[in-house]
């Protein structure tokens, strides 16, 4: 399994557009690891391929990662940092499978063309959508409007992704965390907030040994810039995505 963080940004991105914050002048001035578009997944897995949400940069990602097909878009939820580019597959030159729950289904804004090429399915929380060998896995978390996390099985190897969740977790949303080979965090500050899960919260599941290995996303220009999170988060064995970081399992 091979996990590809296309873009690592919270909800504006960084550079924030308008925002002279020292954090957002760093990644304007230096390029690099700072620089984060918004938040989106590629899971490659059992010979398929699967995005996992459509923020607004996704047409710019999907060229720099050279991907030219797609098994099925996986929806996490209506805010505009996660569904913001979905009309970009008006474009797109094949059918595109786009999975979501039920609340979000109806919401959705597509084009004319794309409510011809467009086939929507909804999910349900807590069961499984094969792709030949990759079982994804949906399932609720907090957060102020319904969203969905996935668990990602081939074979042995698990992958898990909390989307936007709080730090409430549930007792299955811990089974899931410890099952996991590999836990990802949206945490988009360092210190606690509502409605996200902070980094400080990611390192009080590490020190309670529920993570095996925690990478964490959807960074915010309010929280450290990159190099000096990863120092802070490197005693605990956290890792710190940046755009185009790639991960394989297995
Ligand atoms: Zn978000
Ligand atoms: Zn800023
Ligand atoms: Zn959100």
């Amino acid at each position: 399994m091979k996990i590809t963080f296309l873009g690592t940004g919270a909800a504006e991105g960084i550079p924030k557009f308008g925002c002279e914050c020292e954090h957002c002048r760093i990644a304007r001035e230096k390029d690099g690891k700072n620089v984060r578009q918004r938040t989106a997944l590629l899971v490659e897995a059992a010979g398929h391929r699967i995005l996992i949400d459509t923020p607004p940069e996704i047409s710019i990602q999907l060229n720099k990662s050279n991907v030219f097909n797609l098994s099925a878009v996986f929806l996490t939820h209506e805010h505009f940092d996660h569904i913001g580019g979905l009309v970009e597959f008006e474009y797109w030159r094949y059918p595109i499978h786009i999975f979501a729950g039920i609340e979000l289904l109806p919401k959705l804004r597509l084009t004319p063309r794309m409510q011809k090429n467009a086939l929507l399915s909804p999910f349900l929380s807590n069961s499984s959508v094969y792709f030949g060998g990759l079982q994804i896995i949906p399932f609720r978390v907090m957060h102020h409007v319904p969203c969905y996390g996935f668990a990602f099985v081939e074979g042995e190897k698990w992958a898990i992704y909390l989307s936007d969740s709080s730090f409430q977790l549930s007792s299955f949303h811990f089974h899931l965390i410890r099952q996991a080979d590999i836990a990802i965090f949206n945490t988009p500050t360092f210190d606690e907030r509502d409605n996200h899960m902070s980094v400080r919260d990611v390192i009080k599941l590490v020190r309670d040994g529920s993570v095996k290995r925690a990478v964490l996303t959807h960074i915010n220009h309010r929280n450290y810039i990159h190099e000096v999170l990863e120092k802070k988060v490197a005693p605990y064995g956290i890792v710190v995505a940046y755009d185009g970081m790639e991960i394989e399992l297995g």
